[in-house]
């Protein structure tokens, strides 16, 4: 077992009352049907609120826990990832719930573990003068809203976050369990948008390699970034609009138990 810090530790008994020997993986969801489940299944829960954003602590499989409701979007999804790495100091944080495929292989209930997240929201468009119109499909420059020299938003165009290597290790180490679909490795987009225009789809797809697209991953995963905190994105397809794969809620379930099992698989290797 590794040695904690003593204000490590401190912080894992005053805050969260838990004799937490151990820092929790913080286990992300957007919506109730993304994150009611996993709280189910949580022993010794006790529940926090932050602002708008509320926490479950508890075990599963005798591992710390905290299930995090970030609400919809790239918004709440800073926040809550704000918080919960302020107050939990967790070992991980993995960010589940559903999404859109943007891939026709991939079908709903399958899985995406984002070895890379990426925000295809901001874009710089071309000049167009009054009555020229707008065109998405012609935005081909994405706007680096974390650029490293914070002075030159051109410094640098990287926008995409990598998944950790040891969480993704961990997902795949134990995919033959999820027997809903397969599980992949791919690129989640992240936006406040719902994308329903199969030529902007394709786009995505074709140009920055979208496997899914959601409204939390990229966002939770630029403030983990900022924390150096190990973070993995973990999708599941709850409908596809590339193959008309209807949207089917009971995804969100299938979802978290695979990311609850990948969490408590990751702290159990840890102490080993
Ligand atoms: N309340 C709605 C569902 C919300 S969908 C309903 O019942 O119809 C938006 C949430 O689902 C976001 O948190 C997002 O991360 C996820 N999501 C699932 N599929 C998506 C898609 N195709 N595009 C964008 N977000 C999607």
């Amino acid at each position: 077992m590794k040695i904690l810090k003593p204000a490590f530790l401190a912080a894992g008994l005053l805050l969260t009352g838990h004799l937490y020997a151990q820092a929790p993986v913080v286990i992300q969801g957007a919506l109730d049907i993304e994150t009611d489940h996993m709280v189910s299944k949580l022993t010794h829960v006790k529940s926090k609120t932050y602002g708008g954003w509320q926490f479950w602590e508890g075990k599963y499989k005798g591992q710390p826990i905290v299930i995090s409701r970030t609400r919809m979007g790239m918004t709440d999804a800073a926040a809550a990832t704000t918080l919960a790495i302020e107050h939990y100091h967790p070992a991980a944080i993995i960010n589940q719930g559903t999404a859109g495929g943007h891939d026709p292989a991939l079908n709903v209930f399958d899985i995406v573990l984002g070895k890379q997240s990426e925000n295809i929201g901001a874009f710089i468009t071309p000049k167009k003068a009054l009555g020229e119109g707008s065109n998405a499909l012609t935005w081909n420059k994405p706007f680096n809203v974390l650029p490293n020299d914070n002075s030159d938003a051109e410094a640098s165009r990287h926008l995409t976050f990598a998944g950790d290597d040891k969480l993704i290790q961990t997902a795949n180490s134990i995919k033959s369990t999820y027997t809903k679909g397969r599980v992949v490795e791919g690129v989640i987009g992240s936006a406040d948008v719902w994308n329903n225009e199969l030529d902007r789809i394709k786009l995505f797809h074709d140009t920055y390699k979208t496997s899914v697209e959601e409204m939390e991953t990229a966002s939770a995963a630029q403030v983990a970034s900022l924390y150096k905190v190990p973070f993995l994105g973990i999708r599941v397809l709850s409908n596809n609009a590339t193959n008309n794969g209807a949207y089917n809620p009971n995804t969100g379930e299938a979802c978290q138990d695979y990311a609850l099992d990948v969490a408590t698989t990751y702290l159990a290797n840890a102490k080993k």
